[in-house]
């Protein structure tokens, strides 16, 4: 037996069974049983259900039309690219480095995702990661797929010349696999506008001239206006959204930022700068700052740049990185690396409002524990999704070689990112789910129909 709902009025939603002859039948239903029936699906699922597990046994209740089968599609990566990257040294000396390209999903569209340059890089979290690039684009609903790279490499420790040849030794191992309309890396942790530049000149060394193979491109190269703050004022409106609809007023609220890169230091200055935010922490890999009357943003960027971290910012008081992230606050950002938000790092949390600006920064678990404290979460495929819009952007201006003015890409930036948000915030109040799981359902539902639109299901 097959049960269709559609949504009639804000009231009520019509609920269809198909009976054993084929006859649908059909009844209207209240919020409240919807979201009881939801509950009930929800309740059926383990504990250590993951986050798609819960959003699919919504989308079996809202979109039974959809097959669990192209659900489960979509939790696979369609390819992961495995190479290694020989390097001549300074010294003389041969180093080889691995490096990895995930193409989890194209069904919406070319792949797309950064690349990291980090120690830690692996298969599982690229793989992770390019997951949840395929959701980030399908949810703010950009025609693109999901992707994930980068190489297992400290950056810090090559020299400028190491660090560009091994880039280029990379776009020349996986040049075969990347393309403006199949596959366009973009900057991420520790990898910059210039790097993406290099990309660019050595992908066209191999295949003529081509813009729109990578993004976050420096601005005298084809790059976009915008793209630097991009991210950070995706979490800027973001934030000013969520705040908006709990009544908190932004103006003067205390803000605390975890990570003090890209993402961090723009959603930081924004917050401030913009919406009247008074920022009270920040942080770096090696550690916090702390001020509950403000810290200057600009001037903590300024000795970031000088000193290579933040330990001894005149007029704070230095904390380690869980002080920081469980010390009083409004807002707590967390923008540095994956799984920051641990269980125990949850219940201690004072903030009334979290948004997530660092992807997978919040474990499982500590999800749960957010929700049951009332503690309003916006999360990453939503709240860091600023950087791949005006990725799209600068996609978009490439290939139609028009550039747009600062104004053009930051009104696009908000439109898109606030539809998105209104997407999430009305589905999360219809089916009373967290934002978190309103995102993973339309996600998901967008790259199950895309798949099925395109005859594969
Ligand atoms: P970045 O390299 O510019 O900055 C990272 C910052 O985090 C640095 O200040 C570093 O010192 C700090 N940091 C590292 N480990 C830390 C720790 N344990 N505790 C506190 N701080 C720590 O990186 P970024 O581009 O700002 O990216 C940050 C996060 O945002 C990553 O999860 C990335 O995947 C995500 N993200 C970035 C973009 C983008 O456009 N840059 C887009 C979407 C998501």
């Amino acid at each position: 037996m097959e049960t269709k709902t559609t949504n009639t009025n804000e009231h009520l939603n019509s609920i269809c069974t198909k009976a054993e002859d084929g006859q649908l039948v059909c009844s209207l239903i209240s919020p409240e049983d919807l979201t009881c029936q939801i509950e009930q699906e929800k309740a059926a699922l383990p504990p250590e259900a993951t986050y798609e597990q819960k959003a699919f046994a919504v989308i079996e209740k809202l979109y039974p039309d959809i097959p669990a089968s192209v659900l489960e599609l979509s939790l696979k990566p369609q390819r992961q690219i495995t190479v290694e990257i020989p390097l001549e040294m300074d010294d003389g000396q041969i180093r080889s480095f691995t490096g990895y390209r995930i193409q989890f999903n194209n069904r919406r569209g070319p792949y797309k995702g950064g690349l990291r340059f980090h120690p830690q890089v692996d298969l599982e979290e690229a793989t992770t990661l390019a997951r949840l690039m395929a959701q980030k684009t399908a949810l703010v609903n950009i025609p693109f797929g999901g992707g994930k790279g980068g190489i297992a490499v400290d950056p810090r420790k090559l020299s400028k010349r190491e660090l560009q040849q091994l880039t280029r030794n990379f776009v020349n191992a996986i040049a075969s696999e990347i393309g403006p309309q199949k596959d366009i890396p973009a900057p991420d942790v520790n990898t910059t506008p210039e790097i993406m530049g290099w990309i660019f000149d050595q992908y066209s060394k191999l295949n003529g001239e081509s813009p729109a193979v990578v993004t976050g491109k420096p601005e005298g190269l084809f790059g976009s206006k915008g793209r630097p703050e991009a991210t950070g004022r995706g979490v800027m409106y973001t934030t000013r959204e969520a705040a908006k609809n709990m009544g908190l007023e932004l103006k003067g609220a205390k803000v605390i930022v975890q990570g003090f890169g890209n993402v961090g230091y723009y959603a930081a200055k924004l917050l401030a700068e913009e919406c009247g935010a008074t920022i009270v922490g920040l942080s770096t890999s090696a550690g916090g700052v702390y001020n509950l009357d403000g810290l200057d943003v600009e001037a903590a960027q300024t000795f970031y740049k000088a000193h290579g971290s933040l330990n001894g910012f005149t007029g704070s008081q230095p904390l380690t990185n869980e002080e920081l992230l469980t010390s009083a606050c409004d807002i707590l950002i967390p923008a540095a690396l994956g799984k920051a938000i641990t269980a125990a790092i949850a219940e201690k949390i004072q903030a009334k409002l979290v948004v997530e600006g660092a992807n997978d920064c919040t474990v499982p678990e500590a999800d749960e524990i957010l929700n049951k404290r009332g503690i309003v979460v916006v999360p990453d495929i939503l709240a860091n999704s600023g950087g791949v819009i005006v990725s799209y952007f600068e996609w978009t201006q490439n290939l139609g070689n028009f550039y747009w003015t600062l104004d053009e890409v930051r009104t696009s930036l908000e439109r898109i990112i606030i539809a998105a948000y209104g997407n999430v915030d009305a589905l999360s109040k219809r089916a009373n789910v967290s934002r978190r799981l309103a995102s993973y359902v339309i996600a998901h539902e967008r790259i199950a129909r895309a798949t099925m639109a395109r005859g594969i299901c």
